[in-house]
């Protein structure tokens, strides 16, 4: 008889993040805004977080497109 209740939100402390930095380019990371993972604010990987463990490691990490919507005509 267990209670499956009580989900544990797994977050980064403030104080892990500061001395985590870009395996890739030794850029700043910041969390997400959904915890999920660390974006790089230099060359823009974002690294997972699994389990509430960063993987900072550079063939974990996706990089992410953020064009600048154009309109052309
Ligand atoms: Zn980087």
């Amino acid at each position: 008889m267990c209670r499956g209740e009580g989900e544990l939100k797994l977050s980064i402390p403030q104080d892990l993040l500061d001395i985590l930095i870009c395996p890739a380019c030794q850029g700043r990371v910041e969390l997400k805004a959904d915890g999920s993972a660390l974006k790089c604010v230099e060359c823009r990987r974002v690294y997972p977080v699994k389990n509430g463990i960063p993987a900072m490691v550079v063939e974990e990490a996706t990089i992410e497109d953020e064009e600048p919507r154009q309109q052309t005509g």
